[in-house]
C-alpha cells in the first residue's frame, strides 16, 4: 500500500517508516501540516498515519492538535482515505476530537509495528467493503493479514515486492494498472525507482503463478484477465 506519514517526532518516524516499508508498503513522510496537506492534494494514498501534535509549518512549533486541520480538509473536500491518528497517551479529548473529525482508527502511542499494521490492514478493508482479510482471483488467494499466497491451494513463496504488486493488481481484477502506478505502490518519494523493476516483479509473479496470470497491455500496464487460466 502507498501511505502518507505525518510525524513530526524524526525517530519515531525513522522507526516506522523502516518497519513499514519492510512489510512491502511505500512510505512518504512528511514533519507537518502544511506538507501533509500539500501532498493529500497532489497525490492518493491508501493511508494515512496522521500524528496530531504537529507543526504548521516546517519552521513552527509543533501544537497540540494541529493534525485535526489536516484530517478536516480532506474531509471537507470528501475525500474518504482511511486516516489513523496517532496520540499521546494523555490526550483522550484529541482522540475523541480526531473520531469526530473522521478519522476511522487511532492508536496511543507508544504502539507496536504489529498492532499498526493489524489496524492499517483493517481500515483498508471495510474502506474496500471486504468481510476478511483475503483477495482471491483466478485460483489464487492472497492474505493481507498473513501474507501468506496460494496457487489452487498450494502455497507460493513471495519477496515483499512481489506480494505488493500481486496485492495492487487483485484489487481490481481486470483494471490495468500502469507500470508508474505499480512504482508508485513500491516506491516513496526520494526511493530511487530501479529502473525495469515492475517487468522483472511481473516475471517473477509470472513464474510463480503461471504465465497466464497476469496479462499484459502492450504501452500501457498489467492486468488480471477476467477468465480464469486454463
Ligand atoms: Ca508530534
Amino acid at each position: 500500500m502507498r501511505l502518507l506519514l505525518v510525524e513530526d517526532d524524526r525517530m519515531i518516524g525513522q522507526s516506522l517508516r523502516l518497519g513499514l516499508k519492510q512489510e512491502g508498503h511505500a512510505v512518504d513522510w512528511v514533519y507537518d501540516v502544511a506538507a501533509a496537506q500539500a501532498a493529500l492534494a497532489a497525490e492518493q494514498f491508501d493511508t494515512v498515519l496522521l500524528d496530531l501534535g504537529l507543526p504548521l509549518s516546517a519552521d513552527g512549533a509543533a501544537s497540540a492538535s494541529a493534525g485535526l486541520a489536516v484530517l478536516r480538509t480532506l474531509r471537507g473536500r470528501g475525500d474518504a482515505t482511511p486516516v489513523i491518528v496517532l496520540t499521546a497517551r494523555d490526550a483522550l479529548p484529541d482522540r475523541v476530537a480526531g473520531l469526530d473529525a473522521g478519522a476511522d482508527d487511532y492508536l496511543v502511542k507508544p504502539f507496536d509495528l504489529d498492532e499498526l499494521l493489524a489496524r492499517i490492514r483493517a481500515v483498508a478493508r471495510r474502506h474496500a467493503g471486504r468481510a476478511d482479510s483475503r483477495l482471491g482471483h483466478a485460483g489464487v488467494w492472497l492474505d493481507l493479514a498473513t501474507r501468506e499466497v496460494s496457487l489452487h491451494g498450494q502455497p507460493v513463496l513471495l519477496s515483499a515486492r512481489e506480494f505488493a504488486v500481486l496485492e495492487a493488481l487483485l484489487q481490481r481484477p481486470g483494471a490495468v494498472l500502469t507500470r508508474a502506478q505499480l512504482e508508485d505502490r513500491l516506491y516513496g518519494w526520494g526511493e530511487a525507482v530501479e529502473s525495469n523493476a515492475v517487468p522483472v516483479y511481473i516475471h517473477q509473479l509470472r513464474k510463480k503463478l503461471g504465465a497466464d496470470y497476469i496479462a499484459s497491455m502492450r504501452g500501457v500496464g498489467y492486468f488480471l484477465p477476467k477468465a480464469a487460466p486454463p
